[in-house]
């Protein structure tokens, strides 16, 4: 095959303790799924059905980068976020075995232009403008579940320049990561490559030019990014 222009390059993310990397498809993210966050977001903390949003697959950067402050925003925020990979595919899939199409987990910062999500949202328009811009997707070394199972318990958190800010642990995901592949099976069919950021914790907040971010999941090591 010839194209007419340079390919693009194939967005990936390496893979811990090996050499070869996970190729991205596409990145899915969940909206307030964690009780407490969707009350400091305003929402109700009740168990309303997921709802989903995305972000380009080039919007992946490694951990260790250091990410321009993006343009169009005065309040960037972090969301430190369980990381599912996919490494099968389904369509319809029923919760009892969504988890067979998983490859591995990671933890990832679901960068996020506040400002003007907020305003999008009151005037009911799309979100990419806050959510889906370049590097916007910090993602940490994926762990396949083949070697460390399927993580449903165990601390999240973040810090900015070592000062605590997220702290909360994904046994308090609203819905499970079963429940989300199978949701989302319904609009979608699920394939090899897909990412899905399963939301975020309480304690989001604003980040400045020089900041930098760590934060982690209990078994799925750290993540470090650097704002320039
Ligand atoms: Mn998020």
């Amino acid at each position: 095959m010839s194209y007419v222009i340079a390919t693009p390059e194939l967005s990936s993310v390496a893979v811990a303790g090996g050499i070869r990397r996970f190729p991205v498809r596409r990145i899915y993210c969940v909206g307030r799924n964690y009780a407490e966050h969707a009350r400091e977001m305003g929402g109700d903390p009740d168990r309303e059905p997921p709802f989903f949003f995305a972000k380009p697959a080039d919007a992946v950067v490694p951990s260790g980068s250091k990410i321009p402050f993006p343009p169009g925003t005065q309040n960037l925020h972090h969301e430190i976020e369980l990381v599912v990979a996919l490494g099968g595919e389904g369509a319809g899939v029923a919760p009892d075995n969504a988890l067979d199409l998983v490859y591995g987990y990671a933890v990832g910062i679901d960068l996020t232009r506040r400002d003007l999500q907020g305003a999008l949202r009151e005037k009911g328009r799309p979100w990419e403008l806050g959510k889906g811009f370049d590097k916007s997707a910090p993602i940490g070394l994926l762990y396949p579940a083949s070697a460390i199972g399927h993580p449903s318990k165990g601390r999240i958190w973040l810090n900015v320049n070592d000062e605590p800010r997220q702290d909360g642990d994904i046994a308090d995901l609203v819905w499970s990561v079963p429940e989300l592949l199978s949701t989302l099976s319904r609009y979608f069919t699920l394939r090899p490559g897909d990412l899905i950021f399963t939301g975020t914790p309480a304690g989001v907040g604003p980040i400045q030019p020089g900041d930098k971010l760590n934060g982690g999941v209990d078994g799925l090591g750290e993540i470090e990014v650097y704002i320039g």
